[in-house]
């Protein structure tokens, strides 16, 4: 339902629980938060609102400058924990609205290639595809844009891998998605609300996109990779 990805300087749990709390009149019914800790994936996640995201916070904090959260609206598994985003595969962290329409058939076929699924999602197919690139030999934004071929439906995602803290992928086929543009940070998010407390620069995702965000650089591509120019904004009366 609401996604928020940072590129940062500073540690970024508390700032993407803050821009979620900026998506919350969309409706949610659990929410979580990824981030790239001493190396390793970790995340926090919780049922219900924001306010028990940030009590799991509060007792087990995140530490790392690059991270991921989700507010999410189940439609495939119901609403608690596990079912929450960040959804983990082997070192890719994945938070996505919408739905995967052809998730039965990409579940059957990894599941027939060894990978465990731990939720009811759609969405936790996306995250084994990219790992079973990576397995492969693919380097991350390969990985990711083989992926992304692979999917039907409608979908905005924000992927983070655990070998590079300097890269998110995002993609947007339906849901809208915007990257923020920051000063040494950059920022993905579903609403340019959510990133209005870092930045009213903005440039959004067309139906197809996909892009390579960095602290200090981000490239859009199309689904044949071929870079595509998008303009930038000033988004207004977001603050
Ligand atoms: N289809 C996904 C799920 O059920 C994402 C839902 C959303 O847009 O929040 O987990």
């Amino acid at each position: 339902c609401g996604i928020v990805g940072i590129v940062g300087q500073a540690p970024v749990a508390p700032l993407i629980v803050d821009a979620l709390k900026r998506l919350e009149y969309r409706g949610y019914d659990s929410a979580g938060v990824a981030t790239i800790e001493n190396g390793e994936l970790a995340r926090r996640r919780a049922e219900g609102k924001l306010v028990n995201l940030e009590r799991r916070l509060k007792a087990e904090p995140l530490d790392g400058n690059i991270g991921i959260g989700h507010t999410r609206w189940a439609t495939h598994g119901v609403p608690n924990e596990t079912n929450a985003h960040p959804h983990f595969s082997n070192g890719v962290a994945i938070v996505h609205n919408g739905i995967i329409e052809n998730f039965a058939e990409l579940r059957h076929e990894l599941t027939a290639a060894g990978y465990e699924f731990t939720s009811q999602t759609d969405t936790e197919v996306v995250a084994h595809l990219i790992a079973r690139e990576l397995a492969a030999g693919e380097k991350p934004i390969d990985a990711a844009h083989a992926a992304l071929k692979r999917l039907n439906g409608a979908f905005a995602l924000a992927i983070m891998f655990k070998g590079d803290d300097d890269l998110i992928v995002g993609a947007r086929n339906g849901p809208p998605l915007a990257i923020g543009h920051g000063d040494g940070e950059m920022f993905l998010g579903s609403d340019a609300i959510a990133l209005a407390p870092f930045t009213n620069s903005v440039t959004y995702l067309e139906d197809g996109d996909w892009a390579v965000v960095r602290r200090n650089e981000f490239q859009i591509y199309d689904m044949d990779r071929k870079p595509v120019e998008r303009q930038k904004r000033q988004s207004v009366g977001t603050s």
